[in-house]
């Protein structure tokens, strides 16, 4: 579940848009919400929660779309609007970056899933925690060292 070698690379459908991370995820998630079914035009999304101060983007530009704020600002590609990353309104922390992007996402699986309330019936993943809607944000210190501990 941790990436094997760092800094990881990365790019949106068309390649126009290039990033890169180098630190791992502080935790990987899959989120079965219907907004994110929505933007990924699939059963749910995928994210690695990376540190801010990793996260580059080495070439291109990016425009807003998805919701457009104010909570929530969807960063996308913008000649092939692949979803790219999304950074939480005063959460300076971290950015969720969609990890089938990376150029090698096989290290990835989700260590939580959340919003299982909306998800499709036969929508499963190998996440260790589950939860209805999300995580309360005084537990993500304690998943964040679990996922740490995990390797
Ligand atoms: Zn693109
Ligand atoms: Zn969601």
């Amino acid at each position: 579940m941790k990436p094997s070698k760092l800094p990881m690379t990365g790019s949106c459908r068309c390649g126009q848009v290039k990033f890169e991370i180098s630190a791992p995820p502080l935790m990987t998630a899959a989120c079965h919400c219907t907004g994110c079914q929505r933007m990924s035009s699939s059963a749910f999304s995928l994210t690695a929660m990376v540190p801010a101060d990793a996260f580059a983007v080495v070439q291109g530009e990016l425009v807003i779309g998805g919701l457009r704020g104010p909570q929530l600002h969807h960063h996308f590609c913008p000649s092939c609007m692949s979803w790219m990353f999304t950074r939480i309104e005063g959460i300076d922390a971290f950015l969720n970056v969609r990890p089938t992007l990376l150029d090698d996402p096989g290290w990835f699986s989700p260590f939580i899933e959340t919003m299982t309330k909306e998800k499709l019936p036969w929508a499963e993943t190998p996440a260790r925690h589950r939860f209805e809607g999300f995580p309360a944000m005084e537990d993500l210190p304690r998943l964040i060292a679990e996922f740490a501990a995990a390797g």
